[in-house]
């Protein structure tokens, strides 16, 4: 605390991202990265970079950028906006297009960084409790809100939502701001992009650092109705005219150009998945139904604290949170075949 600091900063209670030691040798699935390189024509990419162009600011509406985007997904360049990783395009939205004089809705169980980004711009916010299957019930979203935001799949969970489940919460919501957080929508679920065209309350975000397997690279997108992408262009251009670099624009095209590695990635995710999800079931964990590239799995014994430290002395980083509802699970980012079969190899010993 400092005497200098101003009543928004002293407030505060900040995110705390997952560890990143530096150490070699560490089986790392605590921050659901990918466990294998990008496509090589990223590699190419970033190799290919003219570092004399560094001297000139990139292009402020990341038009190459926004145009591989819209391309992939069948959208128009008004449709995408682009941020410094989807964390950033989340921060815009609460700022732009969450009102404040009703409470944001989410749910109990989410991504931690809501309820922070809630503080920052001082909005207030109501949490709606998941159903005893951790899943997220629809009907407790009918109340006066000044905005949704879901994950989906949702995070810790791995839990997804069909469309027609979105299709409803964005029908119940016609008057406020529908925020689908898609960061894990490859590995599994069903991305509400395809619902744009219908509804003008939706935005929809993705982030090439989980499918992608960029998240050094800090790429995040939102789609939606111009109108809300112009909203999200005005704070932007209030905040920060270049959030992305001319390395990370030029890399992040490449990534979203290849789609044929992003088939087989994921492909090869899921099915790795699948491999842990059968190995921890074996050990007499339950995991929950996982549709992201981690899954939250809980020790039959439910003591998730002591297993992420017995692992964290073996060099295998895993994720515990510590609230209510969490507490008995630990969240396990997928890895390689190697990687899944030294975790369960461990978790057997
Ligand atoms: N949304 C969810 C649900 C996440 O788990 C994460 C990753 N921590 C993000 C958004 C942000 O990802 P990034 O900023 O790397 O795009």
């Amino acid at each position: 605390m400092s005497r200098f600091w101003s009543p928004i900063v002293s407030e505060l209670s900040p995110y705390v991202p997952g560890e990143q030691p530096q150490q070699p040798g560490l089986i790392k699935l605590n921050t659901n990265e990918l466990p294998w390189s990008p496509s090589p024509a990223v590699v190419d990419a970033v190799h290919g970079a003219d570092v004399d162009s560094l001297r000139l600011y990139p292009d402020p509406n990341n038009t190459s950028l926004v145009e591989a985007w819209a391309d992939v997904l069948g959208l128009s360049a008004e449709q995408v906006f682009i941020g410094n990783g989807s964390d950033e395009v989340l921060a815009h939205c609460f700022q732009a297009l969450f009102q404040p004089d009703r409470p944001l809705l989410f749910p109990d169980v989410t991504y931690s960084f809501y309820p922070v980004y809630c503080g920052l711009y001082r909005l207030p916010y109501e949490t709606i409790p998941l159903n005893g299957q951790f899943e997220v019930e629809i009907r407790d979203y009918a109340r006066p809100n000044g905005g949704v935001i879901i994950a989906n799949p949702n995070a810790p969970t791995g839990i997804a939502m069909d469309l027609d489940t979105v299709r409803q919460l964005l029908d119940l919501n016609r008057d406020s701001v529908v925020v689908m957080d898609e960061a894990y929508v490859d590995f599994g679920a069903d991305s509400a992009v395809s619902l744009l065209g219908e509804y003008d309350n939706l935005l929809v975000i993705q982030t090439l650092s989980k499918s992608r397997g960029l998240a050094g690279l800090r790429v995040g997108a939102a789609f939606g109705h111009p109108e809300l992408i112009e909203g999200l262009r005005r704070v932007k251009n209030s905040f920060n005219s270049y959030p992305l670099d001319r390395i990370a624009e030029r890399a992040a095209v490449a990534a979203l150009r290849d789609q044929a590695w992003f088939e087989d990635s994921c492909a090869r995710l899921i099915a790795n998945r699948e491999l842990m999800t059968k190995g921890l079931e074996a050990l007499g964990y339950r995991v929950l139904p996982s549709c992201a590239n981690f899954v939250l799995a809980r020790p039959s014994e439910g003591d998730a604290e002591s297993v992420f430290t017995a692992l964290r002395e073996q060099n295998i980083l895993v994720r515990y949170f510590s609230a209510e509802r969490t507490r008995e699970f630990l969240r396990i980012s997928v890895g390689t075949e190697e990687e899944v079969s030294a975790l369960l190899a461990a978790l057997g010993a």
